[in-house]
């Protein structure tokens, strides 16, 4: 029987803000009350301490889905001019136009004047920061972007931003404890739930020897006996999943390594498992979910070849060498090099985001280290200064770019956005469109149809990171896990926040203290293509209310951490819940996408071609859904407008 809400504590008052139509409430706030509570759920002016849904949260995408339903222009509307004159608008204030920002004050210097436009509350896009207040206790937590981070290692260009600055990625080992969980007993366990595997079933890995990574099983499926006595899967299901970790079979036999890879880029992990490895079916719903981090789909939608590059087992006795073959994803492709380049801030990429906002506007974001960055407060209020010659104008989503005149003649381009539901105009000399690629066919007439089709077809993946904030993780400690993997479970991936200390922040360290939990959701639907499990996946999303993802947010932590006496109704803090529907770029995949396996055009290229004055960045000018990609197409960007566009 499924526990009722009111013991899953849906009605306690925790801090959760949700819309109805549109207009912020606090749910709970009355139930707590507090007048103060309730005042700060219902009208903070500091972005990153809103709980309840984030990311795309309600209200922020209407105008765009008014442009995307052709109901937005009506045949009078004429925007308003503000009057203001720029050298540079950018749509988008995510990595890639703040980075485009940068660039561009390199080139024209500090006193060009830059106007960045963003449909959001925030600046950064996905690199988004969670502040939480936990009885006094500042708790940060990252909200989209994770971790400096990428399969390739980063460009001179994107290094060279990361060191302007200040960022000392070799600080990891010393501001980052990775061993912090495993002293205390805890590390990798997998949750078998009762829909999926017939019943509720927590399995610690019973010999932690390091913290366990996001959703990654570790070692817990190695310890054999642990898990053939346990795991509530058939018998064969078990020596199967032993068999293909272990196993040294090679299942293709006569042929070579290239032979092997061009068949496994065609085929799916799942027809792998089983038709190549023969396993049992049963042992698909156990690898399912183990891609969805990085690629946003299951191994029913993840190529065998892609399998292998990222290190999912079956593979031992293939001898397929070290070099990937053709069509393997960026995501699949293993470099020492990149791996050496990693850094965890504790909201994630927001500090970049926040260090390039320290750059463009130093009264915005005070101090001058990139350790004093995580505790900084950022003031709202200089972001968008008249007389300041750059400027951050956040809540304004761009409905036109408009060359005036001829695009190849023009000396203007006006943006129309809509602010507090108002309609308005600015010019400028040039134009950057860091926004997703997909919205941009519905910002302007004056593309060619070929690069239309290209800029729709990089829909991204859509995906939920969410931050639940327990009062202490003493169940954690005594279920001995500080990360599960879910593959049956409403979120497939739960972590206890890494062990990060800098400058003034300090991580919980004891199970006592209260903590930051992150959940993973990738709402895909197994079975269709890629891009149709992203596109019903975002639908999906859209249509789920916070409410809902509470409610299996606390009957997940109920049944996975029963065994350490978890209390939903008692022990959850606070809940935000970061939607991205528009999620990862897309990144071409050698099951659904030709050219990528056999050569082609690549729609990204299509696509990011300058028009006139304006260039186009973001990620998706890449289909490489990281950080560095945002910062390089935006260099291209910009060189591609001073380049191309006359005066
Ligand atoms: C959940 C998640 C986790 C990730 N983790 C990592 C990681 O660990 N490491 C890593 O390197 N990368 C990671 N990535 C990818 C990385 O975040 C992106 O590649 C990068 O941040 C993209 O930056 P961007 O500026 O190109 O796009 P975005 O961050 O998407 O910014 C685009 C901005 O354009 C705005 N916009 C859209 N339309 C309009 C309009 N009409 N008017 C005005 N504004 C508009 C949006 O609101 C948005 O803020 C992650 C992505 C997600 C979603």
């Amino acid at each position: 029987m499924k526990p009722t809400d009111r013991e899953l504590g849906m009605d306690r008052p925790i801090q959760r803000r949700d819309f109805l139509n549109g207009v912020a409430v606090a749910i709970g706030a009355s139930l707590l009350g507090s007048s103060k509570a309730a005042a700060q759920q219902s009208a903070s002016p500091y972005p990153p301490s809103l709980t309840g849904m984030r990311g795309l949260y309600p209200g922020s995408f209407t105008t765009a889905h008014a442009l995307r339903d052709h109901t937005f222009w009506k045949n009078s509307d004429k925007p308003s001019d503000t009057g203001e004159r720029y050298d540079l608008v950018i749509v988008g204030g995510g990595i890639s136009g703040l980075s485009a920002a940068y660039f561009y004050r390199k080139v024209a210097g500090n006193h060009a004047r830059i106007l960045i436009l963003d449909v959001l509350d925030d600046f950064g896009g996905h690199a988004k920061r969670n502040e939480f207040d936990v009885n006094g206790r500042k708790l940060l937590g990252y909200g989209g972007t994770y971790a400096i981070e990428s399969p390739s290692p980063y460009s001179p260009i994107a290094k060279s931003v990361i060191t302007d600055l200040g960022i000392d990625v070799t600080a990891d080992a010393r501001v980052r404890d990775t061993k912090l969980y495993s002293s205390l007993g805890m590390g990798p366990g997998v949750f078998f739930d009762q829909a999926t595997f017939g019943a509720d079933l927590l399995l610690p890995d019973p010999k932690p020897e390091k913290d366990a990574d996001f959703g990654d099983p570790g070692t817990t499926e190695t310890h054999w006996k642990e898990f053939h006595e346990r795991a509530p899967m058939s018998t064969a299901a078990k020596l199967d999943i032993q068999r293909i970790y272990e196993g040294s079979k090679d299942y293709m036999p006569g042929l070579s390594p290239d032979e092997k890879k061009a068949h496994l880029a065609r085929m799916t992990y799942a027809k792998y498992l089983t038709d190549i490895a023969g396993a049992d079916p049963s042992v698909v719903k156990y690898f399912q979910t183990r891609p969805h981090a990085y690629f946003g789909v299951g191994i029913d939608a993840v190529s065998a070849q892609d399998a292998w590059g990222f290190g999912l087992p079956g593979f031992l006795g293939l001898n397929l060498g070290t070099e990937p073959g053709p069509g393997i994803s960026h995501d699949s492709i293993q470099s020492e090099e990149a791996e050496k380049y990693w850094f965890h801030f504790p909201d994630g990429n927001a500090s970049i985001a926040r260090l390039l906002v320290r750059k463009l506007l130093p009264a915005a974001i005070p101090g001058n280290s990139f350790e004093d960055v995580v505790t900084a407060k950022a003031d709202y209020a200089r972001l968008d200064e008249a007389g300041s010659a750059t400027r951050i104008r956040l809540s304004s989503t761009v409905a036109r770019v408009k060359h005036l005149g001829d695009v190849d003649t023009a000396k203007e381009v006006e943006v129309a956005y809509v602010k507090d539901g108002k309609l308005q105009s600015v010019r400028a000399a040039r134009c950057i469109l860091a926004c997703w690629h997909s919205m941009i066919p519905y910002l302007t007439d004056e593309l060619p149809q070929k690069q239309r089709a290209a800029l729709a077809s990089a829909a991204k993946v859509p995906i939920v990171y969410t931050n639940v904030v327990l009062n202490n993780w003493n169940a954690f400690q005594k279920a001995g896990v500080n990360s599960l993997y879910a593959p049956g479970s409403y979120f497939e991936a739960v972590q206890l926040d890494l062990a990060v200390t800098m400058g003034d922040y300090q991580c919980p360290r004891k199970p006592e203290e209260p903590i930051v939990v992150h959940l993973m959701k990738t709402p895909c639907h197994p079975g269709l293509p890629a891009r149709d499990q992203h596109r019903a996946g975002r639908v999906e999303l859209y249509g789920t209310t916070f409410e809902t993802f509470e409610r299996n947010i606390r009957d997940q932590f109920a049944r996975a951490l029963a065994s350490g006496g978890f209390d939903p109704a008692r022990d959850i803090a606070a809940i935000t819940v970061n939607r991205w529907p528009h999620g990862y770029a897309y990144e071409y995949n050698s099951l659904f996408d030709p050219f990528w396996l056999d050569g082609g055009e690549q729609p990204c290229v299509v696509a990011r071609q300058p028009y006139g004055r304006v260039a186009i960045a973001n990620a998706d000018a890449a289909a490489y859904s990281y950080t560095d990609a945002a910062i390089d197409e935006a260099y291209r960007a910009v060189s591609d407008l001073l380049g191309t566009a006359r005066g």
